[in-house]
């Protein structure tokens, strides 16, 4: 099928990828000119696992191309997969400015355009966006009707960052909300050969299925990091206690990891959405403000633990292994790290760091801490040591590099052998 993906960010760039590998004809579309460059030379604009080497193979075979011309994507395409950033307001609501215009855009070009063509939303949208917000705004430009003249869906995004196209091309389950059959038909189509349940819908229960998992995915590591709280009271290890909860399979051992709080680029804006949206709508989410609480107390937990057990901090070399919100990417979008630093910026603390892959990132937000190739350059300049993120290679740092340090584990990495305090253990 022609396809047309429009806005190649993370969940963008993973859907062309993904649907270009599996034989569709990809049109990318960015505003962004600097990202289209990159993508048609085969450079990912974003680092996940595996997705350059795929992206090289697929431009050769020429089932790519990147552009940032509206008029040639959806004119050379059936279906447009509408894949824009959906950030926070400073209210928590959802910001739908680049929803809006990429519907106007894409309008404009459809006023002209005679063949049928779908429209399925996979940015993450509040309940109602889709049909108040995207149908309307196309109808508007466009002067047609949908369902009639052009096709509908929302098709929502599980995909987890670090493991983005092995999520996108098996995922557990592809949920279709459609405005109409015809619509429907077209986009269970794309992914009849994914071998993944299909579940067809309401547009807006298409849409309150992410929130609602992801608030729920969410609220199991709020609650993980209520109990390791209480673990560090009792003295105990919350991983031990969490191994005998997640044994039953009415829960299951996914997602009760406790440690410095959740992140990224979903959760904390999902979370404060959905919480806005349920206001509007005259509910008061309880739950999901004490999820929000718990997990901005948590954020700051291992400055607060460094802090009762050696006091002032101030002029302290505070040593940080790990920037992004967790391994395999390179976001460190609403992170326990940004949270981290600041706190220990305002205790007036010397901070060195490293991370594989996001210190770029981080190097635009924070640029006057000192950054190191190595995490045993971070050792070798602090005497206090923070654990953020549970990279892999942190595990095989050699020990030795930790004598003398105090060490703080916000996260479950390191081997014995040395002295450590957890978070939550
Ligand atoms: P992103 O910010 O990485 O990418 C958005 C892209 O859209 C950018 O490249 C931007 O230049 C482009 N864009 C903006 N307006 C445009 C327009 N009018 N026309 C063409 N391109 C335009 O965002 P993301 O992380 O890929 O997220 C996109 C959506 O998917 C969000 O709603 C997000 O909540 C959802 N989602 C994200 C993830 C994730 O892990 N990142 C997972 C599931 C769902």
């Amino acid at each position: 099928m022609k396809i047309s993906i429009i806005g190649t960010g993370y969940v963008g760039l993973t859907t062309s990828v993904g649907l270009a590998s599996k034989g569709h004809d990809v049109i990318c579309l960015d505003i962004d000119r600097k990202k289209v460059d990159k993508i048609n030379s085969g450079i990912t604009p974003i680092f996940e696992e595996g997705m350059e080497g795929l992206l090289k193979q697929i431009l050769e075979k020429k089932k790519l191309m990147a552009t940032t011309d509206t008029r040639f994507a959806i004119l050379n395409s059936d279906v447009s997969f509408i894949a824009v950033g959906t950030p926070s307001n400073d209210d928590g609501s959802m910001n739908l400015d680049y929803i809006k215009k990429a519907s106007g855009d894409v309008g404009a070009v459809l006023k002209n355009k005679d063949s049928y063509h779908v429209f399925a939303v996979k940015s993450t949208v509040v309940p109602g966006t889709t049909e108040e917000i995207v149908k309307r705004e196309i109808e508007k430009v466009s002067g047609k009707k949908a369902g009639k003249d052009f096709g509908l869906c929302m098709c929502p995004e599980f995909l987890k960052e670090g493991v983005a196209l092995k999520d996108f091309l098996s995922p557990n389950r592809v949920v279709i909300g459609e405005l109409d059959k015809k619509s429907g038909d077209v986009l269970e189509e794309i992914f009849k050969d994914f071998n993944s349940p299909v579940l067809r819908t309401q547009i807006k229960t298409a849409e309150l299925i992410k929130y609602a998992s992801n608030a729920l995915l969410a609220t199991k590591i709020s609650f993980s990091n209520e109990i390791g709280n209480l673990c560090k009271k009792l003295g105990l290890d919350v991983y031990d206690v969490m191994k005998g909860v997640g044994m039953d399979d009415r829960i299951n051992e996914k997602f009760l990891n406790a440690g410095c709080g959740y992140g990224g680029s979903c959760f904390p804006k999902d979370v404060k959405a959905i919480i806005k949206k349920a206001e509007e709508a005259g509910c008061t989410p309880k739950l999901l403000y004490a999820v929000e609480e718990v997990n901005e107390q948590q954020k700051k937990r291992i400055v607060e633990m460094a802090e009762e057990k050696l006091g002032d901090l101030s002029g302290k070399n505070f040593g940080l292994l790990g920037l992004a919100f967790k391994p395999g990417t390179d976001d460190i979008r609403e992170g326990p790290a940004l949270v981290i630093i600041r706190e220990l910026l305002k205790r007036g603390c010397v901070i060195h760091a490293h991370d594989p892959k996001a210190m770029k990132n981080m190097r635009k937000v924070f640029p006057d801490i000192n950054y190191h190739e190595t995490p045993e350059d971070v050792l070798k300049n602090c005497e206090i040591c923070g654990i953020v993120t549970d990279w892999p290679e942190f595990r095989d740092i050699d020990l030795g590099h930790f004598k003398n340090k105090q060490v703080f584990e916000g996260r479950k990495i390191l081997k014995d052998g040395i002295v450590k305090e957890g978070i939550c253990w």
